[in-house]
């Protein structure tokens, strides 16, 4: 792990995650992708006793060390409350993708993780206490709802803010424009509130460490809102079925789906739909079978 001034640190990987190290004790902020991920995150140290994972949410790429950790140190787990309910349930993450009993090829590393028991629900944004060996550590949980549904970010007592996924890399949002969402109102009042975080640093999971977000903020905006204008486009000549929408951005930005990342990509065209109803941009109905959407 990198060390990022006082007793912050980060495992800069495909998922970056944070920790928090007090002499021969760690507090993990995610847990990365699977084992060996943590593992070489935390190898580095030796003598290590992990005394508690804080996850920002609960995807497959946060939580997925999470059982290893959990079984070799009896660690602690924090989460926000709806994130534990599929933390502790893995199958909830692939069963709402696919929106019943989920066929194999949705049941994988990247949608599909060991379970763990988180033993802390965080309720609230603001302060609480983690125990660490002899020390207790005042940390920060800010509230980042709209990427996953309960997200939330954490602050240590040195000032540096692990986001999760609340921000991504520029890299990604040109390379991937279709960023993942579950609820976009959200998503972009989540944007807004990172403007008013001042924090000494700030680490983001796909993207790594950054002195300042303001730029990335509006990356990230930018480009869910250009999705909407997209979907809008789409409908501009006639009424599109949800098919034809995902077809003309597959088209527009690229995409080469597997199963997974259909579904995934399916997931945030919903979010999207969902935010144009409620913002009387365009309706849902459904004609013989058909899910279609109208302009109004
Ligand atoms: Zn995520």
């Amino acid at each position: 792990m990198e060390h990022l001034g006082g007793n912050s640190y980060y495992f800069n990987a495909r998922t970056a995650f944070g920790g928090y190290k007090i002499g021969h004790q760690l507090i993990l902020i995610d847990s990365g992708n699977d084992d060996s991920s943590v593992k070489k995150a935390i190898r580095p140290f030796g003598d290590i006793h992990i005394a508690a994972i804080i996850n920002t949410h609960s995807h497959a790429d946060h939580c997925g060390g999470n059982a290893y950790i959990q079984k070799q140190f009896a660690s602690d787990i924090y989460a926000p409350e709806l994130e534990k309910a599929f933390i502790e349930n893995p199958i909830l993450e692939p069963t709402y993708l696919f929106g019943a009993s989920p066929l194999e090829a949705l049941k994988n590393k990247f949608l599909y993780v060991k379970p763990s028991r988180v033993t802390h629900t965080l309720v609230e944004e603001g302060s609480f206490q983690i125990k660490m060996g002899d020390n207790t550590i005042d940390m920060f949980a800010l509230a980042l709802p709209g990427h996953s549904p309960n997200q939330m970010g954490y602050i240590t007592p040195d000032g540096i803010a692990y986001l999760g996924d609340a921000l991504v890399s520029e890299d990604i949002t040109q390379k991937h424009p279709l960023i993942f969402t579950f609820d976009v109102k959200n998503h972009l009042e989540s944007l807004k509130k990172l403007r008013t975080v001042k924090a000494k640093g700030y680490v983001i999971a796909h993207g790594g460490y950054f002195d300042e977000i303001e730029p990335l903020i509006t990356a990230n905006q930018e480009v869910l809102l250009s999705t909407q204008k997209e979907i809008l486009n789409c409908l501009q000549q006639r009424e599109c079925t949800l098919d034809d929408v995902h077809e003309h951005l597959a088209q527009l930005y690229h995409l080469e789906e597997n199963i997974s990342q259909a579904y995934l990509n399916r997931s945030v065209i919903m979010a999207h739909v969902k935010y144009l109803i409620e913002t009387s941009k365009l309706e849902l109905f459904i004609q013989r079978g058909k899910i279609l959407l109208q302009k109004i």
